[in-house]
């Protein structure tokens, strides 16, 4: 079937909307794809409903090349089901919540994890049932902070979720590889330029966790790759080379000093270098690279009122990245500590704390693993006016554990093999994890095993954001002239435009190879109407679909012209070849 402009729903506009921060947002709206109805909340017109039909059905063939079978869970879920999991309360702010005619609590679903482990412990017992791989192509809502850049972050948004089912370890790794072979499948069909990055496991705990990221610059996700080696990661799960550890004799007694009027770390270090007796560091001078600078944070759990102090301490040449640390933190809340917060711990002495007296005050304290056992630092003396120098880890204070707290810049170095790490943005397409036994413990989900003992089953989890796909494609695609699709997603296969306002001769022509292109299967979009050429040139230009074919002047002549929308490139053919062309340009695959 064709599409024709003279009918097709569609309403091109000229002028960008007001509201959209990002390109593939004024163009999916000014192409008349989708169209806002409330922040993050969108409907989509039929052009846009072309290209997210196609990116389903990709998504759609891939899962079940695996195998996977589709279900179909609601949106709307009973209160009860998430606070057996605790996503309740964990999932705070982020959900959202409503009441039925009885006052009962329901909520729209932020993904299913509670519903695929209830239905598969409901319908199997045996382990000849596993393993077993469930998905489901369907809407999802989150109340998004801030929901950013049209239909990139929505609030009410699709996603392919699904959910492998094993026996064992080894099964959950065949089924999570499974999984990420056919993502990135799915990804290349999608025509994506992507990485696979390292990620933390995020709210929902669990082990291996890869995500697959479209670098743009208008990604909010950074992540950052090596220059030599394969190794690359997200910002939150890096890991960067660390200095070796040493041994906590190799320095001199703690030495406490008189620090007055030292409230930048600039000055503690001007400082440091103007004590004549204190003895350097092996680069010579004391730098802000020696000194332990104690970030007093606070966590809680979503839900709850209570917060609790945490200090992190990182080298005092380098800033802590608050969105690194959330992202390891999660559900659990981390902020900045305020005034009020201070007030409960009165043993913090604000810019001379040190970690010495930590635990005695029972405040948790982590450290980045820059911070590595037996380094030596210069710290807070824990007293006004006052710091302290060859305060050393596992000597002077032991931390509770650590995390990757400090902002990574672009040549930090490789933790695998030292060569300088670069910094990117890109947008998260999906994201594959192990999540391991944990809904299975939370609801029981056993199967008998051959030895008739209950076997619990370890579970796998894998998105895809389907709307945001759209998005994103569009994003790494669109040029200064508009949208670009690739073919496999795009609207239709071919754009032809009569270049007349009315010349019967020309329109005649465009139905005839319409029609003949229709009969062999090719998606055609024809521009019908009785416009200008300028306005379809300038239409088909911004609607972006892949090839464009024009019958103008030159058909007196007994030639048409085909265009690459991505290339540019344009080239005459005998009017008699444009079917074969069109069809020969459809058919190659990119
Ligand atoms: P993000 O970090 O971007 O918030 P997430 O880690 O919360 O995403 P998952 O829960 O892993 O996302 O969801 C799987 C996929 O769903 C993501 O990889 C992403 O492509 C998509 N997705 C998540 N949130 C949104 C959203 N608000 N709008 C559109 N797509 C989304
Ligand atoms: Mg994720």
């Amino acid at each position: 079937m064709s599409l024709r402009m003279s009918t097709l729903f569609v309403r091109t506009l000229r002028d960008d909307p007001a509201d959209a921060e990002v390109p593939s947002h004024r163009l999916l709206i000014r192409g008349g794809y989708i169209r806002r109805i409330a922040p993050g909340v969108y409907s989509w017109l039929p052009l846009g409903m072309a290209v997210l039909r196609n990116v389903e059905r990709v998504v759609r063939e891939e899962m079940d090349g695996i195998g996977a079978q589709e279900v179909h869970f609601p949106a709307l879920i009973p209160r009860e089901i998430f606070e057996a999991s605790g996503r309740w309360a964990a999932y705070g702010d982020g959900l959202f919540r409503l009441h039925d005619r009885k006052n009962a609590d329901y909520l729209l679903a932020p993904t299913h994890e509670e519903l695929f482990t209830l239905l598969v412990k409901s319908e199997l017992s045996s382990y000849k049932d596993f393993p077993l791989s469930l998905y489901q192509i369907q809407t999802k809502y989150r109340d998004e902070a801030r929901p950013r850049a049209g239909i990139l972050r929505g609030r009410e948004f699709i996603m392919k979720d699904s959910y492998s089912f094993d026996l064992t370890d080894e099964g959950l790794a065949a089924s999570y590889k499974a999984h990420r072979d056919a993502y990135e499948r799915i990804f290349t069909r999608l025509g994506f330029d992507y990485r696979i990055v390292f990620a933390v496991s995020g709210a929902m705990g669990g082990s291996a966790s890869e995500e697959f990221l479209a670098p743009t610059p208008v990604g909010e996700d950074t992540f950052v790759q090596c220059t030599n080696c394969d190794y690359a990661a997200n910002t939150e799960a890096v890991e960067i080379a660390v200095p070796l550890p040493m041994t906590a004799t190799e320095h001199p007694a703690q030495l406490v000093l008189d620090t007055p009027d030292t409230p930048t770390i600039a000055t503690l270090v001007d400082r440091l270098n103007s004590i004549d007796d204190l003895p350097r560091p092996a680069a010579g001078q004391f730098s802000a690279a020696d000194t332990l600078k104690n970030v007093v944070l606070k966590t809680r759990m979503p839900g709850t009122d209570k917060w609790q102090l945490l200090v992190v301490g990182v080298p005092g040449d380098r800033e802590v990245d608050l969105k690194r640390l959330s992202g390891q933190f999660e559900p659990v809340e981390v902020a900045q500590a305020e005034p009020a917060d201070f007030a409960t711990a009165p043993g913090l002495v604000k810019g001379y704390i040190g970690p010495q007296i930590l635990a005695d005050l029972e405040i948790r304290y982590l450290v980045d693993p820059t911070v590595t056992n037996g380094s030596a630092w210069v710290t807070g003396a824990n007293v006004a006016g006052k710091h302290a120098a060859f305060v050393v880890r596992g000597r002077d204070f032991t931390p509770d554990g650590e995390i990757g707290a400090v902002e990574i810049r672009d040549g930090d170095r490789c933790s695998r093999c030292g060569s300088p790490l670069q910094i990117s943005n890109g947008i998260e397409l999906g994201h594959v994890f192990q999540l391991g036994r944990k809904y299975a413990e939370v609801f029981g989900l056993t199967a008998l095993g051959p030895d008739g003992k209950p076997v619990t089953i370890t579970m796998g989890s894998y998105g895809v954001g389907v709307t945001r796909a759209v998005a994103a494609v569009a994003e790494q695609t669109l040029d200064e002239r508009g949208l670009c699709w690739p073919r496999e997603i795009a609207p239709a296969d071919v754009h032809i435009v009569p270049a007349h306002k009315n010349d019967t001769v020309i329109f005649a022509e465009a139905e005839r190879i319409t029609a003949e292109l229709e009969v062999l299967g090719v998606r055609v979009l024809l521009d019908d109407r009785k416009a200008s050429p300028g306005v379809k040139f300038a239409d088909s230009e911004l609607l972006g679909v892949p090839t464009i074919l024009i019958i103008g002047r030159g058909l007196a002549d007994g030639v048409v012209e085909l265009r690459d929308r991505r290339t540019g490139d344009r080239r005459d053919v005998p009017v008699a070849d444009a079917v074969a062309e069109v069809l020969a340009e459809v058919r190659t695959p990119r």
